[in-house]
């Protein structure tokens, strides 16, 4: 199985992620031609603040089962058979939110498209850029992503490949040796956000 796997400790908020989502569910497929469209393209990740500005980017898991496919009423929500992603038919959602109300993660979202003409919003939730894997090519937001905090992949790999980095850093700290878990970039951009932290959070 094939997935977008997250490494939260690597994310820095610059919502890269967000804008190469956009622009790829755009009818331009254009930064700067997205900006003229009506409706607007929306992210279909996001990237939220927790806490000390610590972020997140949070996205459709692809689950299977999947809880916002079996509570779908129209049968709107079904699931490719070759890359197992969770797909939306934009004609036949009648935006009544059951899929959003049972979703574990509060990923999906309602907004206009500009593939139909509908008078309301239907569920805009990641289709884990299934037309770029068709095509080869990974999805936009892990492409955009500079930190390596969206990988993608099998996920047995990656899983056992994080496994293996936590069994290294575990056998050094037993050692009473420490191994740096993070690039020194984003170790730095830590700091500074922790310090900033000290001031209290906005708004
Ligand atoms: S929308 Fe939510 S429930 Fe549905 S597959 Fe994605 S993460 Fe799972
Ligand atoms: S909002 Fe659309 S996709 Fe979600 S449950 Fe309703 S009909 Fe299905």
């Amino acid at each position: 199985m094939k997935t977008v796997f997250v490494h939260p400790e690597r994310c820095i908020g610059c919502r890269h992620c967000e804008m190469a989502c956009a622009i790829e569910h755009s009818k331009s497929q254009d930064l700067f031609g997205m900006l003229f469209e009506t409706p607007r393209s929306k992210p279909r990740i996001h990237v939220e603040l927790g806490i000390d500005f610590m972020t997140f980017p949070n996205r459709c898991r692809h689950c299977d089962p999947a809880p916002c496919m079996q509570v779908c009423p129209t049968g709107a929500l079904h699931r490719d058979v070759e890359t197992g992603s969770v797909l939306v038919n934009y004609s036949t959602c009648i935006g009544c939110a059951m899929c959003a109300m049972v979703c574990p993660f509060d990923i999906i979202s309602f907004n206009k498209v500009w593939s139909i003409q509908l008078d309301h919003e239907v569920n805009t939730k990641c289709d884990h850029c299934i037309d770029r894997q068709q095509a080869g090519n990974i999805p936009a937001c892990v492409e955009a992503c500079k930190t390596g905090a969206l990988e993608f992949g099998d996920a047995n790999t990656i899983i056992r490949s994080s496994r293996k980095d936590f069994t290294v850093r575990t056998t050094l700290a037993l050692k009473g040796e420490e191994a740096p878990s993070l690039p020194p970039n984003i170790e730095a951009f830590r700091d500074i956000m922790a310090k900033v932290s000290q001031f209290g959070t906005l708004g």
